[in-house]
């Protein structure tokens, strides 16, 4: 609530994702599996062979998820 208070004084809108898969999915092709992250901080599919930051790809993971739930919202 605090986070929300703020990113909305900054002119920010906040939107509350499910974190779940969100480190183990591929941004590519849309794999998901446990095995796409052989360490902590490399991402590697295993069906694409795409090579990414465990970090960038959760971001770019959470992003995408909460851009989903915002067009899904009614207007
Ligand atoms: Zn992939």
């Amino acid at each position: 609530a605090i986070l929300a208070a703020k990113a909305e004084g900054a002119g920010r809108e906040v939107i509350a994702v499910d974190p779940r898969n969100t480190s183990r999915r591929c941004p590519a092709c849309g794999h998901t599996a446990k095995e796409n992250r052989p360490t902590q901080e490399k991402f590697h599919c295993v069906s694409c062979r795409h090579k990414a930051h465990a970090d960038t790809v959760g971001a770019l993971n959470v992003l995408r998820a909460g851009l989903v739930r915002r067009d899904a919202r009614p207007a």
